[in-house]
């Protein structure tokens, strides 16, 4: 198995699961970018949400439902969080399998949505 993901869905890594039903899984960042940065993935291996979107799209709804439900159980709900999902090459998305970070757990800068492009932006 070559997905790093798929391995932990598996249960075939050390890494620890902190949720996990039939159509998704929900594990921390091996690299935090926050005091709380788990990623939540669905158990069957696509790259992008748009080949999920063809496949079952009520596991998108799942996955985003129970980053919600992660978020209270970290207790930051209700200060607030940020999720994310990079696509392809240009948004620096490094493992092809589609996640959903979750982070937050402290204040973000409040330019937070000032992305750092390669190059300039046009
Ligand atoms: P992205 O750039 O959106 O593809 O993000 C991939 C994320 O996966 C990064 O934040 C990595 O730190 C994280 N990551 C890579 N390998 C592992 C792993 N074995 N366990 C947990 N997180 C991982
Ligand atoms: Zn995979």
């Amino acid at each position: 198995m070559s997905c790093v993901f798929c391995r932990i869905i598996a249960g075939r890594s050390g890494s620890e699961v902190l949720y996990q039903d039939e159509k998704i899984t929900a594990f921390r960042d091996i690299r935090p970018q926050a005091p709380i940065h788990i990623l939540i993935v669905p158990n069957e291996h696509v790259s992008t949400a748009r080949e999920l979107l063809d496949k079952d799209s009520s596991v998108l709804i799942t996955m985003f439902s129970e980053a919600h439900a992660l978020a209270e159980a970290a207790g930051i709900a209700g200060k607030g969080y940020r999720l994310v999902i990079n696509t392809g090459p240009d948004a620096g998305q490094m493992v092809d399998h589609l996640h959903l970070h979750l982070l937050g757990g402290k204040p973000i800068q409040p330019d937070g949505m000032a992305l750092r492009w390669k190059d300039r932006m046009t």
